[in-house]
Protein backbone atom coordinates (compact mmCIF):
# COMPACT_ATOMS: atom_id res chain seq x y z
CA UNK A 1 0.00 0.00 0.00
CA UNK A 2 2.97 2.22 1.33
CA UNK A 3 4.52 1.69 -2.07
CA UNK A 4 1.63 2.32 -4.29
CA UNK A 5 0.97 5.44 -3.36
CA UNK A 6 4.66 6.51 -3.26
CA UNK A 7 4.58 5.21 -7.31
CA UNK A 8 1.12 7.35 -8.00
CA UNK A 9 3.05 10.34 -6.02
CA UNK A 10 6.26 9.67 -8.29
CA UNK A 11 4.08 9.41 -11.78
CA UNK A 12 1.71 12.43 -11.04
CA UNK A 13 4.25 14.79 -9.74
CA UNK A 14 7.49 13.92 -11.71
CA UNK A 15 6.11 12.05 -15.07
CA UNK A 16 2.78 13.58 -15.86
CA UNK A 17 4.04 17.33 -14.38
CA UNK A 18 7.08 17.22 -16.55
CA UNK A 19 4.72 16.67 -19.49
CA UNK A 20 5.36 12.95 -20.43
CA UNK A 21 1.62 12.33 -22.31
CA UNK A 22 1.99 8.78 -23.53
CA UNK A 23 -1.42 7.15 -21.20
CA UNK A 24 0.69 3.54 -22.02
CA UNK A 25 3.88 4.70 -20.23
CA UNK A 26 2.33 5.96 -17.34
CA UNK A 27 0.36 3.34 -16.77
CA UNK A 28 3.52 0.74 -16.72
CA UNK A 29 4.73 3.32 -14.08
CA UNK A 30 1.90 3.21 -12.05
CA UNK A 31 2.35 -0.56 -11.79
CA UNK A 32 5.84 -1.70 -11.74
CA UNK A 33 6.77 -2.10 -8.41
CA UNK A 34 10.15 0.03 -8.97
CA UNK A 35 10.72 -0.54 -4.85
CA UNK A 36 11.66 -4.38 -5.74
CA UNK A 37 14.38 -3.14 -8.57
CA UNK A 38 16.67 -1.97 -5.38
CA UNK A 39 18.08 -3.20 -3.02
CA UNK A 40 15.95 -3.83 0.49
CA UNK A 41 18.23 -0.96 2.51
CA UNK A 42 16.93 1.25 -0.59
CA UNK A 43 13.35 0.26 -0.79
CA UNK A 44 12.01 3.43 1.00
CA UNK A 45 14.35 5.95 -1.68
CA UNK A 46 13.05 4.03 -4.68
CA UNK A 47 10.20 6.58 -5.90
CA UNK A 48 12.12 9.18 -5.32
CA UNK A 49 13.57 11.68 -8.19
CA UNK A 50 16.90 10.53 -8.64
CA UNK A 51 18.91 7.31 -9.81
CA UNK A 52 20.23 5.14 -6.69
CA UNK A 53 23.36 2.82 -6.73
CA UNK A 54 22.62 -0.63 -7.57
CA UNK A 55 25.88 -2.51 -7.17
CA UNK A 56 28.53 -3.33 -9.39
CA UNK A 57 29.08 0.65 -9.53
CA UNK A 58 26.09 0.37 -11.63
CA UNK A 59 22.77 2.83 -11.12
CA UNK A 60 18.98 2.18 -11.70
CA UNK A 61 18.09 5.56 -13.58
CA UNK A 62 15.93 8.32 -12.26
CA UNK A 63 12.18 7.23 -12.82
CA UNK A 64 11.59 10.59 -15.45
CA UNK A 65 14.37 9.41 -17.89
CA UNK A 66 13.36 5.61 -18.05
CA UNK A 67 9.87 7.59 -18.78
CA UNK A 68 11.44 9.91 -21.17
CA UNK A 69 12.98 7.23 -22.94
CA UNK A 70 10.42 4.78 -23.25
CA UNK A 71 7.71 6.99 -24.69
CA UNK A 72 10.54 8.25 -27.30
CA UNK A 73 10.84 5.00 -28.63
CA UNK A 74 6.87 5.36 -29.47
CA UNK A 75 6.03 1.56 -28.67
CA UNK A 76 3.13 -0.43 -30.21
CA UNK A 77 2.09 -3.62 -28.13
CA UNK A 78 3.33 -6.05 -31.07
CA UNK A 79 7.15 -4.39 -31.41
CA UNK A 80 10.29 -6.38 -30.04
CA UNK A 81 12.72 -4.06 -27.93
CA UNK A 82 16.52 -4.57 -27.65
CA UNK A 83 17.30 -2.91 -24.19
CA UNK A 84 21.19 -2.71 -23.45
CA UNK A 85 22.18 -2.38 -20.07
CA UNK A 86 19.87 -4.16 -18.22
CA UNK A 87 21.17 -2.96 -14.82
CA UNK A 88 18.25 -3.48 -12.15
CA UNK A 89 15.83 -4.17 -14.87
CA UNK A 90 13.89 -1.58 -14.06
CA UNK A 91 13.58 -0.18 -17.77
CA UNK A 92 13.24 -4.17 -18.65
CA UNK A 93 9.65 -4.14 -17.09
CA UNK A 94 8.28 -1.31 -17.85
CA UNK A 95 9.57 -2.50 -21.25
CA UNK A 96 7.66 -5.76 -20.81
CA UNK A 97 4.48 -4.04 -19.80
CA UNK A 98 4.57 -2.22 -23.48
CA UNK A 99 5.73 -4.71 -25.94
CA UNK A 100 5.13 -8.53 -27.45
CA UNK A 101 9.13 -9.00 -26.82
CA UNK A 102 11.78 -7.70 -25.04
CA UNK A 103 15.69 -8.79 -25.56
CA UNK A 104 17.82 -8.04 -22.81
CA UNK A 105 21.53 -7.62 -22.85
CA UNK A 106 23.94 -6.72 -19.40
CA UNK A 107 27.89 -7.26 -19.36
CA UNK A 108 28.63 -7.73 -15.43
CA UNK A 109 27.18 -11.32 -14.66
CA UNK A 110 26.32 -10.88 -10.84
CA UNK A 111 23.43 -7.92 -12.10
CA UNK A 112 22.38 -10.42 -14.84
CA UNK A 113 21.45 -13.16 -12.65
CA UNK A 114 19.74 -11.38 -10.04
CA UNK A 115 17.86 -9.45 -12.79
CA UNK A 116 16.63 -12.76 -14.14
CA UNK A 117 15.16 -14.01 -10.80
CA UNK A 118 13.51 -10.64 -10.10
CA UNK A 119 11.84 -10.44 -13.40
CA UNK A 120 11.18 -14.60 -13.30
CA UNK A 121 9.63 -13.37 -9.87
CA UNK A 122 7.03 -11.03 -11.73
CA UNK A 123 6.19 -13.34 -14.17
CA UNK A 124 7.47 -11.22 -17.12
CA UNK A 125 7.93 -14.31 -19.38
CA UNK A 126 8.62 -12.07 -22.29
CA UNK A 127 11.86 -10.98 -21.44
CA UNK A 128 14.79 -13.06 -23.17
CA UNK A 129 17.81 -11.85 -21.57
CA UNK A 130 21.60 -12.63 -22.20
CA UNK A 131 25.30 -11.91 -20.83
CA UNK A 132 27.10 -10.47 -23.11
CA UNK A 133 28.75 -6.94 -25.31
CA UNK A 134 25.14 -5.22 -26.20
CA UNK A 135 27.26 -3.09 -28.37
CA UNK A 136 27.28 -5.76 -30.60
CA UNK A 137 23.55 -6.04 -30.40
CA UNK A 138 21.73 -9.21 -30.66
CA UNK A 139 21.92 -9.92 -34.82
CA UNK A 140 20.58 -13.73 -34.76
CA UNK A 141 17.24 -11.57 -33.12
CA UNK A 142 17.35 -8.48 -35.68
CA UNK A 143 15.85 -6.68 -37.02
CA UNK A 144 13.89 -4.30 -34.20
CA UNK A 145 11.62 -1.77 -34.13
CA UNK A 146 13.21 -0.52 -31.37
CA UNK A 147 16.33 -0.20 -29.72
CA UNK A 148 16.97 1.48 -26.47
CA UNK A 149 20.81 1.70 -24.91
CA UNK A 150 20.64 2.88 -20.82
CA UNK A 151 24.13 3.57 -20.74
CA UNK A 152 26.62 6.40 -22.24
CA UNK A 153 28.16 6.12 -25.44
CA UNK A 154 31.29 7.75 -27.35
CA UNK A 155 29.21 7.22 -30.37
CA UNK A 156 26.66 5.49 -32.30
CA UNK A 157 27.04 2.17 -33.20
CA UNK A 158 26.48 1.73 -36.59
CA UNK A 159 25.59 -1.91 -35.87
CA UNK A 160 22.51 -0.78 -33.61
CA UNK A 161 20.95 0.87 -36.85
CA UNK A 162 21.85 -2.12 -39.06
CA UNK A 163 19.83 -3.70 -36.21
CA UNK A 164 16.79 -1.66 -36.79
CA UNK A 165 13.57 -2.04 -38.80
CA UNK A 166 12.71 0.94 -41.43
CA UNK A 167 11.00 3.23 -39.20
CA UNK A 168 12.55 1.87 -36.18
CA UNK A 169 13.42 3.88 -33.17
CA UNK A 170 16.96 4.23 -31.58
CA UNK A 171 17.37 6.38 -28.13
CA UNK A 172 20.47 6.13 -26.76
CA UNK A 173 22.61 8.91 -24.60
CA UNK A 174 26.14 10.00 -26.90
CA UNK A 175 28.59 11.86 -25.28
CA UNK A 176 32.03 11.91 -23.15
CA UNK A 177 32.36 10.02 -19.85
CA UNK A 178 30.57 12.88 -17.92
CA UNK A 179 27.77 14.17 -19.86
CA UNK A 180 25.88 13.04 -22.84
CA UNK A 181 23.16 14.32 -25.00
CA UNK A 182 20.11 11.77 -25.30
CA UNK A 183 19.64 11.18 -29.07
CA UNK A 184 16.60 9.46 -30.72
CA UNK A 185 17.49 8.08 -34.26
CA UNK A 186 14.49 7.03 -36.59
CA UNK A 187 15.65 4.93 -39.83
CA UNK A 188 14.63 5.44 -42.91
CA UNK A 189 14.98 4.20 -46.66
CA UNK A 190 17.06 7.31 -47.05
CA UNK A 191 19.06 7.66 -44.15
CA UNK A 192 18.52 8.34 -40.19
CA UNK A 193 16.79 11.05 -38.97
CA UNK A 194 18.34 12.32 -35.68
CA UNK A 195 16.70 14.48 -32.63
CA UNK A 196 18.39 15.99 -29.60
CA UNK A 197 16.29 14.90 -26.44
CA UNK A 198 18.39 17.27 -23.93
CA UNK A 199 21.40 16.50 -21.55
CA UNK A 200 21.59 13.53 -19.70
CA UNK A 201 24.35 11.63 -17.14
CA UNK A 202 24.54 7.59 -17.45
CA UNK A 203 27.24 4.97 -16.40
CA UNK A 204 29.52 3.99 -19.26
CA UNK A 205 28.49 1.68 -22.31
CA UNK A 206 31.73 -0.41 -22.28
CA UNK A 207 31.89 -2.13 -25.14
CA UNK A 208 33.30 -3.15 -28.80
CA UNK A 209 31.70 -0.16 -30.09
CA UNK A 210 31.57 1.56 -26.63
CA UNK A 211 34.14 2.43 -24.79
CA UNK A 212 37.08 0.29 -24.39
CA UNK A 213 37.68 0.76 -20.77
CA UNK A 214 34.97 0.29 -17.70
N1 LIG B 1 18.24 0.78 -17.32
C1 LIG B 1 19.10 0.39 -16.25
C2 LIG B 1 20.39 1.18 -16.31
C3 LIG B 1 21.49 0.52 -15.62
S1 LIG B 1 23.05 1.33 -15.73
C4 LIG B 1 18.40 0.64 -14.93
O1 LIG B 1 17.65 1.63 -14.84
O2 LIG B 1 18.61 -0.11 -13.99
C5 LIG B 1 23.67 0.74 -17.26
C6 LIG B 1 23.97 -0.73 -17.34
O3 LIG B 1 24.59 -0.95 -18.61
C7 LIG B 1 24.93 -1.25 -16.29
O4 LIG B 1 24.34 -2.31 -15.61
C8 LIG B 1 26.14 -1.71 -17.12
O5 LIG B 1 26.78 -2.86 -16.57
C9 LIG B 1 25.51 -2.01 -18.45
N2 LIG B 1 26.42 -2.02 -19.60
C10 LIG B 1 27.47 -1.20 -19.86
N3 LIG B 1 28.05 -1.53 -21.03
C11 LIG B 1 27.34 -2.59 -21.53
C12 LIG B 1 27.44 -3.38 -22.73
N4 LIG B 1 28.38 -3.17 -23.66
N5 LIG B 1 26.54 -4.37 -22.92
C13 LIG B 1 25.58 -4.62 -22.00
N6 LIG B 1 25.43 -3.91 -20.85
C14 LIG B 1 26.30 -2.90 -20.62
Amino acid sequence: MKFRRLREKMVSTQIEARGIHDQRVLEAMRKVPRHLFVGEALQDQAYGDFPLPIGEGQTISQPYIVAEMTQALELAENDRVLEIGTGSGYQTAILAELVYRVYTIERVRQLFIEVRQMLDRLNYYNVVAKCSDGTLGWPEEAPFEAIIVTAGAPKVPEVLVEQLKLGGRLVIPVGNRFSQTLLKIVKHEDGIHQVDLGGCRFVKLVGDHGWKEA
